[in-house]
């Protein structure tokens, strides 16, 4: 589904991403961890273009993200993101932050669009709130309403960017809850947490990076349970945050 073929990026003289490979196939949850300042938002930015990258290639079902040729909207509207700080449009009520980029990318006239978003929103246990605005739900609301937003465009795959780490506490288990299910489900996600509860849980396959490297990429099995056969690094930060 995803292909991240030998990719680098500088900002101006500074190397964020060096020489990085790794895949993502259908139906996998790839969970990205490593410390902060790592490359982790840069790399899973790159794979729907929201960063240009200057060397390497990205697929993603075969379609090359670099290619200027490429149809970027499109390629975006089958990608989707949910990011730290959910992003729903401040001005607009859930409804219609459910079925903006519908009817706009998709072209879904406005009861199809509708009814796909309060069923998404249903789902993520809401519904009750669609006649709301962003600012009057709870930060693990917001993240939910983004997610099911995201869904409603049908994506093949879901990037998430810490989606968690901005919750207090208490928020984070009912948004962990909703990507569980869509793990379960069988939805190819690429997440970048640091919940290893969550990884343990969904993982298909762990990616430790660092320094702007994919340093170790395997098993969630091999991640947790052979700790002596991981790099230094890894086992470093992991030592903090397990
Ligand atoms: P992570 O998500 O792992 O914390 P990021 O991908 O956000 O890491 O950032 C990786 C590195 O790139 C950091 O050192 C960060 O300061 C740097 N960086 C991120 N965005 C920019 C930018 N727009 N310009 C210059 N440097 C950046
Ligand atoms: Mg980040």
């Amino acid at each position: 589904m995803i292909q991240i073929n030998n990719v680098s990026k500088w900002y101006g003289e500074f190397q964020v991403l060096t020489d990085c490979t790794t895949e993502v196939k259908k139906g996998e949850v790839v969970v990205v961890c490593g410390p902060s300042g790592s490359g982790k938002s840069t790399l899973i930015k790159t794979v729907n273009a929201l960063e240009p990258f200057q060397k390497g290639e990205i697929l993603v079902e075969g379609v090359s993200v670099g290619d200027p040729k490429t149809n970027l909207p499109k390629l975006r509207s089958r990608v989707g993101m949910v990011f730290q700080h959910f992003e729903l449009f401040p001005h607009l009520s859930i409804t219609d932050n459910l079925i903006i980029a519908q009817m706009k990318v998709l072209g879904r006239g406005r009861d199809e669009a509708m009814d796909k978003g309060l069923k998404l929103l249903d789902r993520v246990g809401l519904k009750a709130h669609a006649h709301k605005f962003p600012g009057q739900l709870s930060g693990g609301q917001q993240q939910r309403v983004a997610i099911a937003r995201a869904l409603a465009m049908d994506p093949i795959v879901m990037l998430f960017d810490e989606p968690t780490s901005a919750l207090d506490p208490e928020m984070v288990n009912e948004v962990l809850d909703v990507m569980v299910e869509l793990a379960q489900e069988g939805m190819t996600m690429m997440c970048v947490t640091h919940e290893m509860g969550f990884a343990r849980k969904v993982a298909s396959r762990v990616i430790f990076m660092d320094r702007g490297q994919i340093v170790e990429d395997c098993s969630k099995d091999d991640f947790f349970g052979h700790l002596d056969a991981r790099s230094e690094r890894a086992r470093q930060f992991l030592s903090k945050i397990l």
